[in-house]
């Protein structure tokens, strides 16, 4: 049956004004639209990490799980590896996956798998109140650092191309429809797709005014090149006067995980049609 209602009936605890209403709705946006050309929505799987960002397993009518903290992309890679034919989504934060879980990020980056990744990036942990993450600014006040932080945070742009990744975007919760736009097109892409999401926290860490002021969209960029996305990748250093590019960086195609550890022995045998042998022999 097409046409399914998307928002489960469960309370939901999000503080008003909180960015993940937006990827919520960019979700659900995008997911209805793919129900609509035929995607099979029982062939979605949604796996979140721990956090606020992870309620999205409660509020979304989906086949999902919540993973333990940073281990989002070990769960969806097992169940892409279990059943090739499901479309796996994490949705997983930035103290989650950037701290906990990073070098599961980069191995996912560096395999080729064939999910996609969609960063809470509010740059704080705000599940537990407002301590820092590897992408909170340098300053930074919370529960953890009183006096402020003296570490500049990563870049995980940067940080994914140089790992591999073959679908590298940035989005932003108050730009709606290049948010939808970026989560459709990385559900489309074939083999590993990530979507670096700022998202307001507006309890914690409430960077509205600053972004406004310094984001823009990418325009006539060349998405094939690696070179030039990394540039506009290391554009934003963190500065406060930093430009902030928000769009699609990059995109390749390539050979994905499953692609590989179904074609093995790769000489001899058709991948898809191991893929196959595999499925009939596990029903
Ligand atoms: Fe959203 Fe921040 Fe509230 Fe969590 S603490 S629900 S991220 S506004
Ligand atoms: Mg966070």
């Amino acid at each position: 049956m097409i046409g399914r209602n998307l928002i489960t009936p469960a309370k939901n605890t999000w503080c008003p004004g909180c960015g993940n209403f937006s990827l919520q709705f960019a979700l659900k946006s995008v997911l209805g639209e793919l129900e609509q050309s035929g995607t099979s929505l029982d062939d979605v799987v949604l796996v979140t990490g721990i956090g606020c960002h992870a309620k999205m397993a409660d509020y979304l009518n989906l086949n999902s799980i919540y993973s333990i903290h940073g281990r989002t992309i070990p769960a969806a890679i097992g169940i892409k590896l279990a059943n090739p034919r499901l479309k796996v989504i994490c949705c997983a934060g930035d103290g989650d996956c950037y701290a906990e879980g990073l070098d599961h990020l980069i191995f996912a980056a560096k395999r080729n798998a064939d999910i996609t990744v969609i960063i809470h990036n509010n740059r704080v942990y705000g599940l537990t109140t407002g301590q820092y993450t590897p992408t909170s600014p340098l300053g930074f006040r919370g529960r953890s650092t009183p006096g402020g932080t003296t570490e500049l945070p990563i870049n995980p742009l940067e940080l994914m191309l140089a790992s591999g990744a073959t679908f590298v975007a940035r989005g932003y919760t108050r730009k709606m429809e290049q948010l939808r736009s970026l989560v459709k097109q990385g559900l489309l892409h074939r083999g590993f797709s990530f979507i670096d999401v700022l998202q307001i926290c507006a309890t914690y860490n409430n960077m509205t005014d600053y972004y406004h002021e310094h984001v823009y969209d990418l325009k006539d960029h060349d998405i094939s090149g690696f070179e030039t996305a990394f540039r506009k990748a290391r554009e934003w250093d963190y500065n406060s006067d930093a430009r902030i590019a928000l769009g699609l960086f990059y995109q390749q195609v390539m050979p994905t995980y499953e692609d590989r550890v179904f074609a093995h022995p790769p000489d001899n045998i058709d991948s898809q049609k191991r893929i196959e042998e595999i499925l009939q022999e596990k029903m």
